[in-house]
This record gives structure tokens, sequence and C-alpha cells, in this order.
């Protein structure tokens, strides 16, 4: 991360602590300031408040689940043009089409190692990140 200016900031919404953990301390290790919301509306109200560079986003939670919450950051223009990488619990096709049809903008397979999520990051991040000003 060291020649690419500021550090990108990512939002980790999980309702599941351990995953939160893991993703959090490999993303740090890596350069990454992560933010943290354990459930859809906690999601939403950082994403806004905070303006995360990328969102990871679980599905199944309470409160509100990450389609719907993917859905409120896709319609708000302050945070619709946020990345946001869902975490699917199954390799379905019906959930990769869900995920889509609520804006998602890629999709992991739980459970992924952190070092995917890091790639999926990373890749998502070179796509969308306007190069820094010269
Ligand atoms: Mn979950």
């Amino acid at each position: 991360m060291t020649s690419e200016g500021p550090r990108a900031t990512v939002l980790i919404v999980e309702d599941n602590e351990d995953n939160r953990i893991i993703y959090r301390t490999f993303l740090e290790h890596h350069g990454y300031v992560v933010l943290e919301a354990c459930d859809g509306e906690a999601g939403v109200r950082s994403a806004r408040e905070n303006r995360p560079d990328i969102v990871l986003m679980d599905i199944a939670m309470p409160v509100l689940n990450g389609l719907e919450a993917t859905k409120i950051l896709k319609s708000g223009p302050a945070t619709a043009s946020i990345p946001v990488v869902a975490l699917t619990a199954h390799a379905m096709v019906a959930d990769r089409n869900l995920a889509a049809e609520a804006g998602c903008d890629s999709y992991i397979t739980k459970p992924a190692e952190p070092r995917q999520v890091l790639a999926e990051v990373q890749r998502m991040l070179a796509q969308t990140r306007s190069p820094p000003a010269v």
C-alpha cells in the first residue's frame, strides 16, 4: 500500500464476530483502515457517516440483512458509488443472483480465507478507485 497514497478504508458489515476479527486483522496487517458493523442497519449508518472505499457485506444478518442494506446504500446518492462485495453463505447461483439484483458489485462465497477477501478487496479497489492526482 505504500505507493498508493492514502490508505483505503474497508467497512466490514458482518454479524459473526469471529469473521470480523479475522478479516479486520488480516486487512489491517495489509495496510487498510477497517471499520466494523454488526448488522445491516449499523452498516448503512457507518457507510453514510464514514464513506468507506469499499464495503464487505454479509447477507444473513439481524435487524437488516445484507441484501436490504445494499439496496439502501445503492439508492443513496452519497453511498451509491461505494463498491459492495457480498459475503454469501452458499455457492448457490440463486444467492449470487439475489446479491447482484440488490446492487452488490461482486461476491465472495463463505467460508472465505482472509487472503481471498484481501485479493477481492484489492481487485475491486484497483477497478474503482480513481488514480492519485499527479
Ligand atoms: Mn451472518
